[in-house]
């Protein structure tokens, strides 16, 4: 039996296993690894480690004085962690502060020890909790348990991808159930046809924020309706759709069963835009207003951020195969007297169409008040794909702003990057602003920096022998010629390139010419060696054949000690990866990268990216931290639309642009020492990328912009509409409907010029019949001069009335122009100091 002191120290790593913290913790690994090495190393699940360990062992551990000071050590360090003074402690209290946000996300990627993520979307909502942990933002996750469906990759013996899904079993996650007030497991309830559904609640504990997971494997459910939380993205459209309520409705309905105080609701991602539905009805339920004006209420406090760069990404539900969303949603809205066509009218591009798919996207864009995408390129792409909701609109002026994504550093930096970071920049740099870290790092010598870089490069040598030596010997696809001992030289120019193994990634192109990427590979003078991996999605033939081609060609003969192939990429392996890598190749086909972040996590570590300049790459590369891959133009406008030809073009060239960068400006830096022992450009290079790029493009940098730009005038927006019963939101309704009744009686005169000594005197006859002046804005919009140039648009001021005109006014503006006059148009557009425009209505009227 364990005595109680050994009992109060199991207490307490039990509390420290069940803190995510420890994924990003340096300091907790070390703990870890002393309790019992085997078990850690396969898992690095401190939850299961725990459960697993006998009473003696922990006692004999226990008695180890080293051990019970990293021990201490670690709880100090989670303590100060939560003590700490936080960025948002400094920041003004007022009406824009929002109480609390709501993070819903599909997936999770906070560790591998809980599994439910399947890529850059789940990891990019990992790293934001964390980033909002340090930052004292509060906020909370939102999301499903799944418990089997996870895809583990391996090589089976004809060099094939094969896949295995094994169940993750609850009681060995870092989670806990979320106790309801009689001390049962918290269950929330969401009506199906025929029955009620029960959702078990999860919480995960990520530093300062909490994660809660629904999870509808509950025995007092159906067996089919057990299994609905159990995949991630399962193909089946019904349960996909009943995922989808689980998460928008049931996570809403979590948060009010909770009584959290949230005021901003961020979706990502089109399959979240139920939260819109929930909202609106609990607001009606409040206040008594009917459904129109709780929208406009729910709307303000909701941002929706898109992820992807193709409408085909977007879910939808045809009412001809799918007929599911009448019906599961009329159940729902019985209690509220509501027309199920109401609210699936908002997910139809023609409101009116019946026959249309429901499209969970135009849901969340109707939803929500602000809109953004995730990088500045993928808001372009973003514009493009949302201009039929906003008919007539430039479509430089669809409402969708960008805030790049971001990554989570101290989960992506190695033991190393953390020791240097913290002597050049202090040890709570994620943890406030970061815009001041650069100078630590542009102070440290090039010795310093050029020795760090060879550190992590054969600490990523000793792992990738050992993850061979481990493949080999299980799967018998994965052996060639190479000992294990023999792979990779400390030495040489390492690239990487890692990520998931579909079509527009192009994981074929660094392939497309095997004989120059061996030459390049075995160069007498100046070798390289490449690492890669990647999962291709259990049904896509096309991922799995580039898979198989890369197994094969690693295990060549005469490559298969410079190039390896490792299975299943995940979390760990990614942390490897980018910590030991000198150079992170991406080669996305134009525009189809959102962002892309993986890239990203190897700035912190010294890696150098090689990209082509697409997603983040495009606003970071600048000749002086990384390489480009051709210009990373597009011609097809709208996404997704090339040709076959055209695809084979452009990936045609851009393997030739790949291949020469690497031949004529990479490996020639790397090896060009000209005092004879440090390549002096390369290590300019790492400095800049370092300083530079691993600030801005961090997750902390991310999440503040959410917070500043985003979550401060949601929630002033939201408690602005809410108060006095939701009066405002009433308001904001009848203004619309007017608007939208009497628009069409708008109609202008003719637009006068009249050239000045200040430029051009403008002045145009515009006729509003019954509405008011104030209830609009007139403007004058000019198409930008040149392609890539923005548009012209400034508002003209109420002169005169019209003499003798009801209704009829002037109104006039001077400019100085840089075209004929005729390129300037008036329009009118709809205004409200109280609304997101022309988010929340898009009427405009040209004059022709
Ligand atoms: C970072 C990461 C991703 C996303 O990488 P991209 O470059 O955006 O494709 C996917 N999977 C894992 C395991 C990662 O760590």
């Amino acid at each position: 039996m364990a005595s109680p002191p050994n009992a109060l120290m199991r207490q307490k790593l039990e509390q420290l296993s069940l803190d995510l913290f420890w994924s990003w913790s340096h300091a907790g690994d070390a703990v870890w690894r002393q309790l019992d090495q085997a078990v850690w190393d396969r898992t690095e699940n401190p939850r299961f480690l725990l459960q697993q360990l006998p009473a003696d062992r922990l006692e004999a551990c226990l008695s180890d004085p080293a051990l019970l000071q990293d021990v201490n050590a670690l709880i100090q360090e989670r303590q100060r962690y939560r003590d700490r003074q936080l960025w948002t402690d400094n920041l003004p209290k007022d009406l824009r502060t929002p109480r609390s946000i709501a993070y819903f996300s599909m997936e999770f990627g906070l560790s591998e020890a809980l599994p439910l993520y399947a890529g850059g979307l789940g990891m990019l909502a990992g790293d934001y909790l964390k980033a909002a942990s340090d930052l004292g933002v509060p906020a909370v996750g939102i999301g499903l348990l799944y418990q089997e469906g996870y895809c583990r990759q391996f090589i089976d013996a004809a060099g094939q991808q094969a896949e295995a899904f094994p169940y993750s079993e609850p009681a060995y996650l870092p989670i806990e159930p979320v106790p309801s007030p009689n001390g049962n497991h918290l269950r929330i309830q969401l009506e199906l046809p025929g029955r009620l559904l029960s959702i078990r609640v999860w919480q995960a504990t990520v530093g300062r924020v909490k994660l809660y997971l629904l999870d509808s494997n509950d025995l007092l459910n159906s067996a089919t309706d057990r299994g609905i939380t159990a995949k991630l993205y399962t193909n089946d459209p019904e349960t996909r759709f009943l995922q989808e309520l689980v998460l928008g409705i049931g996570g809403w309905r979590l948060i009010e069963t909770l009584n959290l105080p949230i005021d901003v609701c961020h979706l990502n991602e089109g399959h979240t835009a139920m939260v819109v539905l929930a909202r609106t009805l609990s607001i009606m339920a409040r206040t008594g207003r009917s459904f129109w004006p709780a929208f406009w209420i729910a709307r303000a406090g909701t941002i929706f951020t898109t992820h992807t760069p193709v409408s085909a990404g977007f879910d939808r539900y045809s009412p001809v195969e799918v007929p599911l969303p009448t019906n599961y949603i009329r159940d729902i809205l019985k209690r509220y007297d509501i027309e199920a066509d109401l609210v699936l009218a908002l997910g139809r591009l023609n409101p009116s169409d019946t026959s249309e798919p429901f499209n969970m996207t135009w849901l969340a864009v109707r939803g929500s008040a602000m809109i953004n995408g995730v990088s500045q390129r993928h808001a372009h792409v973003s514009q493009q794909l949302f201009a039929p909701l906003y008919p007539r609109w430039p479509t430089e002026e669809v409402p969708v702003s960008h805030v790049t994504n971001g990554v989570h550093t101290p989960s992506w930096d190695s033991k190393w990057a953390d020791d240097l970071w913290t002597c050049a920049c202090g040890k709570s740099r994620w943890c406030g602003t970061t815009e001041e870290l650069p100078v630590g790092i542009e102070n440290l010598s090039d010795q310093v920096l050029w020795t760090f870089r060879a550190q992590q490069r054969s600490d990523l040598i000793v792992k990738l022998r050992r993850r061979l030596e481990a493949q080999q010997k299980t799967h018998a696809g994965t052996r060639s010629h190479v000992d294990p001992d023999t792979l990779f030289d400390p030495n040489v120019l390492t690239l990487g390139f890692a990520r998931r193994f579909t079509d527009y990634k192009r994981a074929g192109l660094l392939l497309s010419d095997h004989a120059r990427l061996k030459r390049l590979l075995n160069n007498p003078n100046r070798p390289v060696q490449i690492v890669v991996a990647g999962k291709a999605h259990s049904n896509d033939p096309q991922g799995k054949q580039l898979v198989a081609e890369w197994v094969a060609f690693t295990q060549q003969p005469d490559v298969s000690h410079r190039a390896v192939f490792l299975e299943d990429y995940d979390i760990r392996l990614a942390q490897d990866l980018v910590a030991g890598v000198d150079v992170w190749i991406n080669t996305p086909r134009p525009p189809m990268e959102a962002c892309g972040t993986s890239g990203m996590k190897t700035l912190v570590n010294g890696g150098l990216n090689l990209s082509v300049p697409d997603g983040w790459w495009a606003e970071a590369h600048n000749g002086k931290s990384g390489w480009a891959i051709g210009t990373g133009a597009w011609t097809n406008g709208v996404s997704g639309v090339l040709s076959e030809a055209e695809k084979n073009s452009r990936d045609t060239a851009d393997a030739e642009a790949l291949y020469q960068v690497l031949e004529n400006e990479i490996v020639p830096e790397f090896y060009e020492r000209p005092d004879g022992a440090l390549p002096d450009a390369w290590v300019a290079r790492v400095r800049t990328s370092m300083a530079n790029l691993a600030p801005h493009f961090s997750a902390n940098r991310m999440v503040r912009e959410y917070y500043n730009s985003y979550y401060c005038p949601a929630a002033a927006a939201y408690h602005t509409r809410q108060k006095e019963g939701g009066k405002l939101g009433q308001t904001l309704e009848d203004w619309k409907n007017f608007l939208v009744r009497h628009w069409n009686q708008i109609h202008f005169g003719t637009l006068e010029s009249e050239p000045c000594v200040r430029g051009v005197a403008f002045s145009v006859q515009v006729y509003l019949g019954e509405i008011s002046p104030d209830e609009i804005r007139v403007e004058l919009y000019a198409d930008g001069a040149g392609t890539g140039s923005s548009p012209f648009r400034k508002i003209m001021t109420r002169a005169d009335n019209l003499p003798g005109a009801e209704h009829g006014y002037i109104y006039q503006l001077t400019i100085p122009i840089d075209r004929p006059p005729s390129a300037y148009t008036p329009r009118v557009i709809a205004h409200n100091e109280h609304a997101f425009l022309p988010a929340e209505l898009p009427l405009i009227r040209w004059q022709h």
